[in-house]
């Protein structure tokens, strides 16, 4: 983010895999707007089904608007006559429309990283119907999960009235809507879990057990997350079955994220008091329930603490995928392996049933559940696990992205034509790619 002085820039191109990577800097009299503003105080809680924290303004809608426009003009400059187009998650809802109003005509796609709430909901956000009319410009829109498409199917129904076919054609004539659960790349995370194990913090973290049972959670501090829910049953357990204590810690990395926004800031403060109010009241002089770490780490260290906690804790309210669900299972050890609990309203449950799901509401039932997580014997650690990881395999992040390019590629021959200018010509594989990181 730079003072452009009001022009557009373009600050970096660097070699990635196959292609090239190219930064764009973007108008730091939008940004804060934009990112923090309509994608962040709007988009993000709605699309998590909490209206009650949307935070609108005109000034912020303007930027956002004014931020895909720029994105659009951006990506133009880069893209080859023969290339197709993908574009990621809420940031960039209206990027299409803004490509095809620049005459863009070849095939764009478009996936949605977090939830499509129900219509009750989406009708929260505040031009909704210009939102998601603009999305229509998509050849293709991809969601994580079928409810998500069901709930997208039903908006466009009720209140734009415009029907989707059973096997997902919406009838503008244009747009194809279909699922495509996101994947890890299984193999990486798993040797990164292996070679983690000769890192000294790693190292720390097992000594510093004594031979004590651990539960891990990773997340953003992020309200989604169900971070007091899920500390609350931490605490419940302990009253369920004293003996517990001292034999059970959870480390809880928190990761802090969006620190401009007032929920965020509250969701600190309530978690550091929760957390401060249970460790002061049951831990001992050498035994502390919950370690918590408002701090990141890289993902090579991230898989080696996975592969040391015995229990891995992801109980979002709400959640499109939930990367942190599948890499705790990736990294872990074959033949000793942890047990997931996993929230039945993350994206992930589909794919991993065989983890133990739970309703994050319900403290009382996720405090039994990590009971049973702790005591599993191995023959179940290990026949859950196995499933688990033939699912991920099954969904793994190339065939995510092949299926999304395929699909892509095989748009109708015959479609809308009212997009002006058509510039660009018909696709032949070249995609450029738009995400801004959750962080
Ligand atoms: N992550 C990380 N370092 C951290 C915490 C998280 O690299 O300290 C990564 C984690 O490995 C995962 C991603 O951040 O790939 C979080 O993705 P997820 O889908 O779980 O949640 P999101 O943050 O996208 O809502």
């Amino acid at each position: 983010m730079v003072d452009t002085g009001g022009k557009d820039t373009l600050a970096e191109i660097q070699p990635l895999g196959a292609g090239a990577l190219a930064t764009v800097d973007m108008p730091r009299e939008h940004y804060d707007r934009f990112y923090e503003g309509f994608a962040n105080s709007v988009l993000w809680p709605a699309f998590h089904s909490r209206p009650d924290l949307i935070r609108a303004s005109v000034e912020d809608y303007n930027a956002y608007r004014a931020v895909n426009a720029f994105m659009a003009r951006a990506l133009l400059r880069f893209a080859k006559p023969d290339a197709s187009l993908w574009v990621h998650d809420y940031h960039y809802l209206p990027l299409g429309a803004d490509l095809r109003a620049r005459g863009v005509s070849a095939p764009i796609g478009f996936f949605l990283h977090t939830p499509f709430p129900g219509v009750g909901v989406m009708t929260n956000v505040p031009h909704h119907r210009e939102l998601v009319g603009a999305m229509l410009d998509y050849d293709l829109i991809g969601f994580q999960t079928e409810t998500d498409l069901a709930n997208f199917r039903d908006y466009l129904d009720r209140e734009l009235g415009i029907h989707t076919a059973r096997d997902g054609r919406v009838a503008n004539g244009r747009t194809r809507l279909a699922v495509f659960p996101i994947g890890i790349d299984v193999r990486t995370f798993a040797e990164r879990a292996t070679k983690a194990a000769a890192r000294p913090e790693i190292a720390r973290l097992r000594a510093s057990l004594q031979g004590r049972h651990l539960a891990i959670g990773v997340d953003r501090l992020d309200y989604s997350k169900g971070l007091p829910n899920r500390l609350r049953a931490f605490e419940r357990m302990f009253e369920i079955n004293p003996d517990l204590k001292k034999n059970v810690s959870m480390l809880q990395i928190a990761v802090p994220t969006r620190v401009h926004i007032q929920a965020y800031r509250q969701l600190k403060d309530e978690l550091a008091g929760i957390i401060g109010e249970i460790n002061g009241r049951i831990a001992e002089v050498d035994w502390t329930p919950i370690r918590y770490l408002n701090k990141s780490f890289p993902q090579s260290m991230l898989a080696g603490f996975y592969r040391s906690a015995n229990v891995g804790i992801v109980t979002p309210f709400n959640d499109g995928m939930n990367l942190v669900a599948k890499e705790y299972v990736a990294a872990q050890n074959p033949l000793d392996p942890g047990v997931l609990v996993l929230s039945e309203f993350a994206g992930a449950a589909q794919q991993l049933d065989a983890a133990l799901l739970v309703n994050p509401h319900d403290i009382d039932a996720m405090a039994n559940v990590f009971m049973r997580a702790f005591s599993m014997p191995l023959g179940e650690r290990r026949e859950r696990w196995q499933a688990m990881l033939h699912s991920l395999e099954d969904s793994a992040l190339d065939s995510w992205f092949d299926d999304f390019v395929t699909a892509l590629a095989d748009r109708p021959k015959t479609r809308r034509t009212d997009s002006p200018g058509a510039a660009v010509p018909l696709p032949a594989g070249g995609t450029a790619l738009g995400k801004v990181s959750n962080f």
